[in-house]
Parts: structure tokens; C-alpha cells; sequence
């Protein structure tokens, strides 16, 4: 897996990937990061990126130019000179479609993916229109630019993708995966402040243990996203 991060921080990228399982990753190289600076693009000669808007209003917008170009940079050294093939660019937006579970595993299977992160007001549309093939929001709120949604996306794709995560960070059996949230878990000591871990958890018997935790599954889903439950009600009729 190979991202390419299409940005005004690229150190805001580069700091963040750098550390944890992420790190473990890129030394194993089982994934790859280049953050590009979207500045290095730009034709103006104060190096500016972004402009008033057209029909008023407060705030910047980022210029097509640099963006178009930086994109056309990162696509060539993806495919070589002549590929017309686009490579999956993900422009992350308040405006786009909602991240979560099954869009990370489908993109996992991706070999290249460029993320595009907007600030200020965002980007001119009219580049928009000639890079992206999707835009995702990490959720109903804004923010004040795309590298934590890039960051956010990238996190969760690459625990999927085969050999970052090592067994005992296993990503098996996780919330979401069975349209469920997970059980509650405990780890020693057996006893902490008065508060016992569960009998059954200490039986030994497998089928009991399974049971009790697909139980909890349920409860914990249905206390606290109901939706998640009633779909799974639904699902599992
Ligand atoms: N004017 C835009 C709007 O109303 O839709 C919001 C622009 S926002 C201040 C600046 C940038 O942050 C966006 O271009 C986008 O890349 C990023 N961003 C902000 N919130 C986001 C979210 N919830 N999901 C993904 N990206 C977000």
C-alpha cells in the first residue's frame, strides 16, 4: 500500500506516520508515505497557493493550478508518462461520504491511493472535477484541513492491510466487523478495585465464553448505538 498525500503540511504527515505501528510499517516497507507540498506546484512567483473566491464571501480557496499540478507530478511517478489510467484520489471533505468499517477494507485492497486535503474554504471546483474519483468525510463537523481526515483514513486502512498488525494487535475480531461493537474486556489483575472479572471468563470453556461475549455484544450495541443494533436485528432476522 502506497499512499501519496497531496498537502500545504506535509510535516503534519510525515511527524504523525513516523511513530508506532504506522512506523513499524514503512521500516518493514509494507506500506509507503510521500507527503508532497502542494506549494512546490505553484507558478506564482510569491509562491502563493490560494485566492479570494469569486462571488464574495469571507475566506480563500485554494487555486487549481498547483493542485492540478501537483496531482499530475504524483500520477506520473505512479503510472509512468503515458497510463491513462487515474489512480484512486480521495479528496477528504466535510461534503463527502461518510469513512467508516467497509470502505477502509474495500480501499485497503488499493495498491496506490493520493489523498487531497483542502484548507481554508477548500479547493476551486473545477480542478476537483478533473483529479477525484471520491470524496470522504471522516464525519458531521468541520475542521480546519484534510491532513487529520488523511491521517484518520490512513490509520485505519493500513491495520487491514496484510502484516502491519502482528498478532497481538490482531485486527480478527473488532468492533464493526460483525456489525456489532466488541465486548467488554479485562486483563489481570482478576480482582481491581472490589471490581471481579467475569466468572465465565475465567471458566476455561470456550463455547460458554463465545456465548457470553456475542451476549454482551448485543447489549453494549443496543445501549449505545441502537441504530448499529436495529440494523443488525434487521441483518440477522
Ligand atoms: N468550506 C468547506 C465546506 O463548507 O464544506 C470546508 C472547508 S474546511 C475549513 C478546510 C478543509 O478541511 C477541507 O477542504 C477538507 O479538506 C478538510 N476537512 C474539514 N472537515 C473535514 C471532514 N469532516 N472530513 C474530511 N475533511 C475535512
Amino acid at each position: 500500500m502506497n499512499y501519496h498525500i497531496m498537502t500545504l503540511f506535509p510535516e503534519m504527515i510525515e511527524q504523525s506516520m513516523s511513530t508506532s505501528i504506522m512506523g513499524k510499517a514503512i521500516e518493514k516497507n509494507i506500506i509507503s508515505v510521500e507527503a508532497v507540498n502542494i506549494r512546490d506546484y505553484t507558478l506564482d512567483k510569491h509562491k502563493k497557493v490560494d485566492d479570494y473566491t469569486y462571488g464574495g464571501g469571507a475566506g480563500m480557496l485554494m487555486a487549481a493550478q498547483p493542485v492540478y499540478d501537483c496531482h499530475r507530478a504524483v500520477s506520473k511517478s505512479i503510472l509512468g508518462e503515458d497510463s491513462k489510467r487515474k489512480v484512486r484520489t480521495i479528496y477528504v471533505t466535510p461534503q463527502g461520504q461518510v469513512f467508516d468499517q467497509a470502505m477502509a477494507q474495500e480501499l485497503s485492497a488499493e495498491e496506490d491511493i493520493i489523498f487531497l486535503c483542502g484548507h481554508y474554504e477548500g479547493i476551486d471546483e473545477r480542478v476537483l472535477e478533473e483529479v477525484v474519483t471520491d470524496y470522504v468525510s471522516i464525519g458531521d463537523y468541520v475542521l480546519t484541513g484534510g491532513e487529520l481526515p488523511a491521517l484518520v483514513m490512513m490509520d485505519c486502512i493500513s491495520r487491514l492491510v496484510p502484516g502491519v498488525l502482528n498478532n497481538e494487535e490482531s485486527a480478527q475480531t473488532e468492533s464493526f466487523d460483525d456489525g456489532l461493537l466488541e465486548y467488554p474486556q479485562y486483563t489481570r489483575p482478576e480482582v481491581w478495585m472490589d471490581k471481579k472479572v467475569p466468572d465465565v471468563l475465567m471458566s476455561g470453556h470456550h463455547a460458554n465464553i463465545e456465548k457470553w461475549r456475542h451476549e454482551q455484544s448485543l447489549i453494549r450495541t443496543k445501549e449505545r448505538r441502537p441504530d448499529m443494533y436495529n440494523e443488525y436485528i434487521k441483518q440477522n432476522k
